[in-house]
């Protein structure tokens, strides 16, 4: 692509900059919270993005012992250690470096997430991502992507895990084994040197988040050097310019705004207070989940 041709993109432009926060949840999981909890229509469809990272047992070990979830979708990336899934349909899955696992909450689930590991390095992301009113209430579902079945794509020397969506980056299309969902999630890892550029067309008015998790960043035109710990909320057009500025490491995060209200309480997202009660006496009562 050349200069010219370039010069005439839009570019998206950063709205908002958030640095991850030290946050603990299950039992006394140490993890950063680079967004969630509240104002969560500016990452419609996006809810929550956490970064768990430890060499220290203490700091993970307690794990996520049985919790529930209804009215969304929560994403599990492993990028070192090992997870043992377990939730009320039965199933019981291994998350090991490299894998995801892709849960539909829907109208209710019942899990358990816990270190399968006393020692090492226990490494990765999960993400909550909305379900529209349409489907809030639908059966839950679960799967589980292996690391080998997750595209990988060498694009000029950057290298791409794709996971969900299809985006286009340098040219290239870029496409994940998830797809098909109302909100189109676009979820990339991505490893990238310095001083090398990348383009990602993200569809109009679709939200993109940039999170930094190793090295530093710059986006657009903007000189300011987004490091690790760092997420970058960007406007809802044009493309996505990135330089990378060291040896860098980043999630690319894209999905259709629902445009619905939000209503959370904790592990709970519905779009009505009322909806929220109801979850809350549905678990009281052990209906949340199909017996
Ligand atoms: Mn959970």
């Amino acid at each position: 692509m050349t200069e010219a041709s370039m010069s005439k993109t839009e570019r998206r432009k950063i709205e908002e900059l958030l640095v991850a926060q030290s946050a603990s949840d299950g039992d006394g999981v140490r993890l950063k919270r680079v967004f969630g909890g509240g104002n969560l229509a500016r990452f419609d469809p996006f809810l929550m993005l956490d970064e768990f990272g430890s060499n220290d047992p203490s700091d993970y070990i307690g794990g996520f012992p049985s919790h529930p979830h209804r009215g969304f979708e929560t994403v599990t990336y492993m990028l070192e250690g090992h997870m043992e899934h377990r939730d009320h349909m039965g199933n019981v899955g291994q998350l090991m470096a490299g894998d995801v696992q892709w849960m539909k909450a829907g109208s209710g689930v019942i899990h358990s997430e816990m270190p399968k590991q006393v020692e090492g390095r226990m490494r990765g992301f999960q993400l909550w991502v909305n379900l529209p009113a349409s489907e809030k209430m639908t059966p839950a579902s679960y799967t589980e992507l292996a690391a080998a079945s997750i595209p990988q794509y060498e694009i000029d020397g950057i290298h791409v895990k794709a996971i969900a969506g299809g985006l286009t980056l340098n040219g290239v299309a870029v496409s994940g084994p998830i797809a098909g969902l109302a909100t189109e999630p676009g979820y990339l890892d991505i490893a990238v040197g310095p001083a090398q550029a990348l383009l990602v067309d993200v569809p109009e008015g679709h939200t993109a988040l940039v999170y930094v998790y190793e090295g530093a960043l710059q986006i657009g035109s903007d000189s300011y050097r987004i490091k690790a710990g760092s997420l970058a909320r960007l406007s809802l057009t044009g493309e996505l310019a990135i330089k990378a500025d060291a040896d860098t490491r980043l999630l690319i995060l894209s999905g259709k705004p629902i445009g619905e209200p939000i209503v959370q309480r904790g592990p709970f997202v519905m779009n009505t207070a009322d909806e929220i009660h109801q979850a809350i006496r549905d678990y009281t009562d052990g209906k949340l989940v199909a017996a």
